[in-house]
C-alpha cells in the first residue's frame, strides 16, 4: 500500500468478494492500479489515491460475468418470452441470415449497454441483427380524484389542464393491487426468505409480540415505501399494532387496506411448534379488529380500509374461526388468511378437526368470494373443487412459495374457477418482479408455454383481478374514466426496456420496479421522477433500519446477522 498512489480507491462499501477466503467485508477499502486490483480489505490509515469514490451505503460485488448471450435477438424482447422455444426454431419471426450488419450492430449494442448497467462486465456472445420504437402512448385526463380521459392523445386536443405530464417514452397502467404484505416484516429482509418458513414458525428472530409500536410504525412505512416507489397503488397489510401503522402508511399517499393479526392460538409458543387456543385472546383480537374497522374504514379520503384478518387455519380454533364468520357478517368486510401454506399447517389440521383446512373453511362457510386466501400451496384436488367452487380468490404470492420450495397450484385453482391476485407478502414489495414470478410458477404448473397463463394474465392478477378481490374492481385496478385516478408511468426509454414492440411482454419480462418514474393515486401525484413527493424518504430509510438493528438486538442478544458461513470468514 506504500507504493505509487492509486489510481482509484473505493471506499466504505461493503464488499461481497465472491473469494471464498474472505467472501463479505464491510466498510471496505477497495484499490484499483491500472487494470487490476491492487488491494481489497480494510486499510488503516491514509491511502494516497488519484481518484476516490464514497461508497458507503453501497454493495461492492465483482462484476458479472454473463456466460452465454445473443445481443442482436432483443430485436425479440417482450416476445421470445412467450414463443414457447428459440426464435432460431420459431416460424415468423426474423432469423439470423434476415439481419443486416448495420441491424446487428444497432441491436447488439442496444443488449450489451443494458447488461453493462446492471453489472455484467463481460458477455459471452453467439449471434448476428435489428432496431426498435416505442409505441405511443395514450393521453389520460385527471379531474380530482377520478380519472375523466382515457384515450388516443386526438381526443384531448384542446382539452384545459392546471397540470400536464409530459409521458412520451412512458408506459402507463394501473396503480399495481397488492393484495398480502406484512409490512412490518422487512425486519427481516434478506434472511426471511432463507429461512424455509414465515418467521411467526421460526426460532431465534423477532416475533409479532417482541416488536414495539414505534418500531412496527418505522418497519411498516420502509415497506410502504418501497411499494410505493415501485408502482402500487395500495397494499392489503396484516400484521400487529395495525391501528398505529395504518395511519402512518396513509401519510405516504398510497391507499392502505389494512387488518389486524387475529387468531386465538397463544403465539408466542408457535414457533416452538405449541398450538395452544385460548378464547379469551381470540375475544380480544377479534375486539381489536372491529375497533380498527370502526375507526379507520374509509379513512383518510378513502385511501383507508379494513378487513379481518385470521392469521391461519392452525393459529385459529374451529370456534375462533366461526366467531370470524358472524363477525365478518355484521361488519360486511371481506377476511383474508393464509390457507394450505405448508404441510406442516395441514398436518395440524387434520389432526386438530380431521378435515384439510380448505374443508374446514368450507364447514364453516368462509370459503366463498370474500374471502382471500394467501398461498394454496398444499391442497388436495378436492380441495381446488371447492375453493374454486366457492370463487375464493387466491393471493397468490409465487416467491415466497418458489423460494420456500413450493410449487402452488395455482393453475389448477385457477381453472377450477378461484380468481388470482398477486402479492409480495413478506419479500420484496416489487409487482413487476412478482409478476415474472407468477408468469414461471403457472408455467412451471402447466409444463408448457400457452394461451391460459402468460404475460397478459398475470398482469391481469397484479391490476384489476386483484382489485375484484379487494371488492373494488369498480373503482380501481385499470385505466378507465370514471374510475379512481390511480396511474402508474414507467420510463421506457431505457436500454432493457427497448425494443417495446408487445409492452405488456415487455414489463412482465425484463421491466423492474425501479423503472417507474410517477405514480398517482386518487389523483395526487405521491412519486415523482422516481422519489416520493409527500414525505422524506431518507428519514424512512434509516428509521427503519435503526428499528430493525435495535428490534433484533434486544430479542436476540446480537444485531440482526445472516447465516454464519458469511459471517464466520467476516
Ligand atoms: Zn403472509
Amino acid at each position: 500500500m506504500n507504493e505509487t498512489p492509486l489510481d482509484i480507491l473505493i471506499r466504505g462499501a461493503t464488499a461481497l468478494t465472491a473469494d471464498p477466503a474472505l467472501p463479505m467485508i464491510e466498510d471496505a477499502d477497495i484499490g484499483i492500479r491500472g487494470d487490476r486490483l491492487a488491494y481489497v480489505g480494510k486499510a488503516s490509515g491514509a491511502i494516497a489515491a488519484h481518484r476516490v469514490i464514497d461508497a458507503r451505503g453501497h454493495l461492492a460485488i465483482p462484476g458479472f460475468v454473463n456466460v452465454h448471450t445473443h445481443a442482436v435477438l432483443s430485436l425479440a424482447r417482450g416476445m421470445t418470452e412467450d414463443m414457447g422455444f428459440a426464435p432460431a426454431y420459431t416460424p415468423g419471426v426474423p432469423h439470423a441470415y434476415d439481419i443486416t450488419e448495420d441491424e446487428a450492430v444497432a441491436l447488439g449494442r442496444l443488449t450489451a449497454l443494458e447488461a453493462m448497467l446492471f453489472g455484467s462486465t463481460i458477455i459471452n456472445d453467439m449471434y448476428t441483427h435489428a432496431h426498435a420504437t416505442l409505441p405511443a402512448i395514450a393521453e389520460l385526463g385527471i379531474r380530482d380524484d377520478r380519472l375523466v380521459l382515457v384515450g388516443k392523445s386526438s381526443a384531448a386536443e384542446g382539452i384545459e389542464a392546471r397540470r400536464v405530464i409530459d409521458a412520451n417514452g412512458h408506459l402507463a397502467t394501473p396503480g399495481f393491487v397488492n393484495v398480502h404484505t406484512h409490512a412490518v416484516l422487512s425486519l427481516a429482509r434478506g434472511m426471511t426468505e432463507d429461512m424455509g418458513f414465515a418467521p411467526a414458525y421460526t426460532p431465534g428472530v423477532p416475533h409479532a409480540y417482541d416488536i414495539t409500536e414505534d418500531e412496527a410504525v418505522a418497519l411498516g412505512r420502509l415497506t410502504a415505501l418501497e411499494a410505493m416507489l415501485f408502482g402500487s397503488t395500495i397494499i392489503n397489510d396484516m400484521y400487529i399494532h395495525a391501528h398505529a401503522t395504518l395511519p402512518a402508511i396513509a401519510e405516504l399517499g398510497l391507499r392502505i387496506s389494512s387488518s389486524a393479526w387475529i387468531h386465538d392460538v397463544d403465539f408466542t409458543q408457535i414457533h416452538n411448534k405449541v398450538w395452544e387456543y385460548d378464547p379469551r385472546i381470540g375475544e380480544d383480537r377479534l375486539r381489536y379488529a372491529s375497533d380498527l374497522y370502526d375507526r379507520f374504514n374509509g379513512a383518510f379520503d378513502g385511501r383507508a380500509s379494513v378487513m379481518l384478518a385470521p392469521h391461519a387455519i392452525d393459529t385459529c380454533s374451529r370456534d375462533f374461526l366461526r366467531d370470524v364468520n358472524s363477525e365478518r357478517r355484521r361488519l360486511g368486510v371481506r377476511v383474508m388468511t393464509h390457507l394450505a401454506q405448508s404441510y406442516m399447517e395441514v398436518e395440524q389440521v387434520k389432526q386438530r378437526d380431521g378435515m384439510t383446512p380448505t374443508e374446514l373453511l368450507d364447514d364453516i362457510g368462509l370459503l366463498d368470494e370474500g374471502l382471500i386466501a394467501a398461498h394454496c400451496a398444499v391442497m388436495t384436488e378436492g380441495d381446488i373443487a371447492r375453493a374454486g367452487r366457492g370463487g375464493i380468490t387466491v393471493a397468490h404470492a409465487p416467491k415466497v412459495n418458489l423460494t420456500g420450495g413450493y410449487l402452488p397450484v395455482t393453475s389448477k385453482l385457477r381453472r377450477a374457477g378461484a380468481n388470482i391476485a398477486l402479492a409480495t407478502d413478506n419479500m420484496h414489495g416489487d409487482m413487476v418482479e412478482t409478476m415474472r414470478w407468477a408468469l414461471a410458477a403457472g408455467r412451471l404448473q402447466e409444463k408448457t408455454v400457452n394461451d391460459f397463463w402468460g404475460a397478459p394474465d398475470v398482469f391481469h392478477m397484479a391490476t384489476l383481478g386483484a382489485a375484484k378481490s379487494l371488492g373494488r374492481e369498480h373503482d380501481l385496478g385499470s385505466l378507465t374514466a370514471g374510475k379512481k385516478a390511480d396511474v402508474v408511468l414507467l420510463d421506457f426509454r431505457r436500454a432493457h426496456l427497448t425494443p417495446a414492440f408487445n409492452p405488456v411482454g415487455t414489463l412482465v419480462h425484463t421491466g423492474q420496479g425501479r423503472d417507474v418514474a410517477t405514480v398517482i393515486v386518487n389523483g395526487r401525484v405521491v412519486v415523482e421522477g422516481g422519489r416520493a413527493t409527500l414525505v422524506d424518504e431518507d428519514k424512512i430509510r434509516s428509521d427503519g433500519a435503526s428499528a430493525a438493528r435495535s428490534l433484533w438486538t434486544r430479542v436476540t442478544g446480537h444485531p440482526p446477522a445472516g447465516p454464519a458461513r458469511w459471517q464466520a470468514a467476516v
